[in-house]
């Protein structure tokens, strides 16, 4: 290996790095560039990537269609505010998104994060109530295990764990943050709970299908219908956030579209642009969307980020789109999940797994304790691919271009690591 690039020792000092105590961590390792399941290194080993840079880059890098969209769009205009301007990128997408959602989900918010987006759909489920005329609907149920993002207040509604509820006690509301109804006595409790608290309530958030920052939480479609049903019964808003699930990940192209169970918000991102610019959507469905319209000024959804629907994201995000009409992203899905459970399957009796499994374009082997993140990465790296343990997990969110040889180089890895 050869030394470390100048730009990365000099910067290194002035570099705040996500989720790292940076005092003992390892460095990062310095990409040079990109190119469709790999990355390439500043000291020229190719890794074949396992985790699609968080779960972004479902088409591969530097997708051509991609990034012929991009740069046209480049000398077109890069950026304009989305306040009083228009422009073709992003009125295309919203009409696009719409038309791929279910039911009536047609009204598209952009924002450039996927935090943000959840916030968008937190306040747009409070101000929904409040335009009503129904005062007390201030908090949300959410789910353990969920993760829904690292700002104050989608942190409330994350698992008290992954959310550091305890480290940042009293300083942010406390929401309602129960399990999942997996099962009748589950459901029960569901009902018993809010039985007592539902009046204070204005939306269940939930990612549907996979539970995935906060620990890769599989559930069946029928914990989604019982949620439908009890977000009914008790008037509650139900948002899904399918940040991570949107776009292919668990096999249809939303889970909510593959469940047939049609939430009031959805929020969208990751893999909205393919991985290429940061881009989110909140898209309420009419119920929601009305109760903003009206003469009063004061009905108004009071948000804008400023780089809102940036031109460059929603022409990557167009070009993505086309890539998914195309269709071809399904047998990859079918053909990856076959490959994972093959491949992954050894992992399930070696000493410390307590679990193995996969759904879609996702592969987990779960351990009963933390793994050694830094560690572990640098041994995959030694190994040519890209993977990075989160929790007590090692786990595979392969693009879908991932060739059959790169898979089997990737669950190779990681059954030499788990099996031995
Ligand atoms: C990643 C993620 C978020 C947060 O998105 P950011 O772009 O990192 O702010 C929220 N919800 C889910 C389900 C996610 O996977």
């Amino acid at each position: 290996m050869s030394e470390a690039p100048n730009w990365l020792v000099e910067g290194a000092p002035h570099v705040w790095r996500p989720y790292c105590q940076m005092k003992t961590a390892p460095a990062p390792l310095a990409v040079a560039r990109t190119d469709g399941s790999r990355l390439i290194l500043e000291d020229g080993r190719e890794l074949v990537d396992g985790i699609a840079s968080w779960w972004t880059a479902c088409h591969g890098y530097n997708h051509p269609h991609i990034r012929d969209a991009v740069a046209d769009q480049l000398a077109r205009a890069p950026h304009v505010m989305f306040g009083g301007l228009a422009h073709e990128p992003a009125y295309r997408l919203a009409r696009r998104l719409a038309a791929l959602l279910p039911g009536d989900l047609d009204h598209v918010f952009f924002a450039e994060s996927g935090s943000v987006s959840v916030e968008i759909a937190m306040k747009m489920a409070l101000q929904y109530w409040i335009n009503r005329g129904v005062s007390g609907r201030t908090r949300f149920l959410s789910f353990l295990g969920g993760y829904h993002g690292d700002t104050l207040a989608t942190m409330t509604i994350c698992d008290p764990e992954e959310g550091m509820h305890s480290l940042f006690a009293g300083v942010m509301p406390a929401q309602h943050v129960v399990a999942l109804p997996t099962d009748a006595a589950s459901e029960a409790g569901l009902r018993a709970y809010l039985a007592e608290n539902a009046q204070e309530i204005a939306a269940i958030v939930v990612e549907p299908r996979v539970q995935g920052a906060g620990g890769m939480f599989f559930h069946d479609d029928e914990v989604l219908r019982t949620l439908r049903r009890v977000a009914d019964d008790h008037d509650m808003l139900l948002i899904f956030d399918e940040i991570f699930t949107g776009f292919g990940r668990t096999g249809d192209l939303f889970a909510c579209e593959g469940s047939g169970v049609v939430p009031d918000i959805v929020t969208l991102s990751k893999a909205l642009t393919g991985g290429t610019l940061p881009l989110s959507a909140a898209i309420a469905s009419a119920r929601v969307f009305e109760a903003f319209w009206s003469d009063d000024p004061g009905a108004a959804l009071m948000h804008g980020p400023t780089y809102m629907a940036n031109p460059l994201a929603c022409a990557a995000a167009n070009a993505s789109l086309d890539l998914f009409e195309t269709g071809s992203w399904r047998a990859d899905v079918a053909r990856i999940e076959a490959g994972l459970r093959k491949g992954l399957e050894p992992c399930r009796t070696a000493t410390g797994v307590v679990d193995v499994r996969v759904k879609g374009a996702i592969g987990v082997v779960e351990f009963a304790t933390p793994v050694a993140v830094g560690a572990l990465s640098q041994r995959f790296a030694e190994a040519g691919v890209w993977i990075r343990p989160m929790l007590n997990l090692i786990y595979l969110t392969p693009p879908f271009v991932v060739t059959d040889a790169d898979l089997e180089q990737l669950t190779g890895a990681i059954r030499t690591v788990v099996v031995g």
